[in-house]
């Protein structure tokens, strides 16, 4: 029964530009359709006039953007007839690819480093059943054992070399056009297989592009043609920004960085999947790559929490960070609409955020009146 406007997952809403025929089994869990929040005190505090919005992909069904990209791949993967999934993972694509085997009934394998993920990113993949496999090794590690194996064991991979991912993920440039009734100047992504990137440049391109016509970024589906019913909705398409840590930026360096390091874990990756694909968004849309340090990351994501009420995790912080200094310096130029990803929800990394503000405003008081009235007399000043 969906007699109403019962909103019912990205698939069913953007049908007519995924490869989804009329009989295929949709595996969802009500993903998509997140807020769009237009910041109002940052803006103020850098002193510029600017449009910054952010896409809150942290309140998907498993908290994170990762979301968009597994409804779609293990749609595919049941059609297909596959009864196990596989993957390597930061921590969120284990947490999605659980979650969608869970409702789809199907079992999955996730391969994570081990002590390198956030505690709500495990928690999740254990609860929702996953077979979880720590191991000594990297994200990049990982990746390669999780191709290697896919060889030998009847199982599908839904990282985002699985290119469903990619078409499902799309559909946040598809929501964005749609509430500000154009495309941004600027999208600005924490970057760490690229694929993230690479996908809403897709979607930007199948927006901007009419029937028939050839897409500039094209994508394993259309080839450079556009297959999918396609209305030219938008004229333009944004810069597209990527941030990455220091610590592990291939993009900045040039080329795969060994031993990728960053408190912001889920970007934690040396050797990105989408390279190519990501070099070209760049060159395509005009944009760029910089980096930020773990303490402006971090500074980032309290900045947010503090100023607008928004919780998103450190890697998610990358995207904004880079934004700020980008309007501070006047890259980006004034009355510019920009667009920041939030991809992964403040709650999946517990740890780094007590870690961050325990010292400043958490204090062990006497369960007394006076103790209480002090407390709040000092903060205030009074
Ligand atoms: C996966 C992930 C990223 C990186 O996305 P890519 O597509 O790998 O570049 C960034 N932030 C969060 C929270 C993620 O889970």
């Amino acid at each position: 029964m969906n007699a109403g406007n019962r909103y019912t997952g990205l698939i069913n809403r953007y049908r007519s530009h995924l490869p989804v025929t009329a009989d295929t089994r949709i595996i969802s869990l009500g993903e998509g359709n997140t807020p769009l929040i237009r910041l109002k005190n940052i803006p103020a505090l850098i002193g510029k006039n600017v449009e910054i919005y952010v896409k809150y992909e942290g309140l998907n069904p498993t908290g994170s953007f990762k979301d968009r990209g597994m409804t779609m791949a293990v749609t595919k993967a049941v059609e297909e007839g596959s009864k196990a999934i596989i993957c390597a993972s930061t921590g969120n694509t284990s947490a999605a690819a659980a979650a969608y085997a869970a409702r789809a009934g199907i079992k999955a394998f996730v391969l994570i480093p081990e002590g390198k993920i956030a505690m709500g990113k495990l928690a999740q993949a254990m609860m929702y059943g996953a077979i979880t496999l720590q191991i000594r090794g990297n994200f990049d590690d990982g990746m390669e054992l999780v191709k290697q194996v896919a060889a030998h064991a009847p199982v599908t991979i839904v990282n985002s070399v699985n290119p469903y991912r990619l078409q499902g993920q799309k559909t946040a440039a598809f929501e964005i056009v749609e509430e500000l009734g154009r495309a941004p100047d600027y999208h600005c992504l924490p970057v760490g297989n690229a694929g993230n990137i690479t996908a809403h440049w897709i979607g930007y391109c199948e927006y901007s592009t009419p029937v028939g016509e050839t897409v500039t970024q094209s994508c394993s589906f259309c080839n450079g043609k556009c297959t999918f019913a396609c209305e030219p909705v938008i004229s333009n398409r944004p810069k597209m920004l990527g941030y990455q840590a220091s610590g592990s930026a291939p993009f900045v360096r040039g080329g795969p960085v060994k031993n990728p390091e960053t408190v912001a874990t889920a970007i934690r990756i040396g050797n990105p999947q989408s390279y190519d694909q990501a070099l070209k968004v760049m060159s395509e849309s005009g944009g760029w790559f910089d980096e930020l340090s773990d303490q402006e990351i971090l500074d980032t994501q309290r900045l947010l929490a503090m100023s607008e009420g928004i919780f998103c995790e450190p890697a998610s912080a990358a995207s904004l960070g880079g934004a700020i200094r980008d309007i501070k310096s006047g890259k980006i130029a004034e009355g510019s609409v920009i667009v920041c990803t939030l991809t992964g929800n403040g709650l999946k990394d517990p740890d780094t955020a007590i870690g961050q503000c325990q010292s400043s405003v958490l204090k062990t008081i006497d369960a007394t009146l006076d103790q209480v009235r002090d407390s709040i007399l000092q903060s205030m000043g009074v």
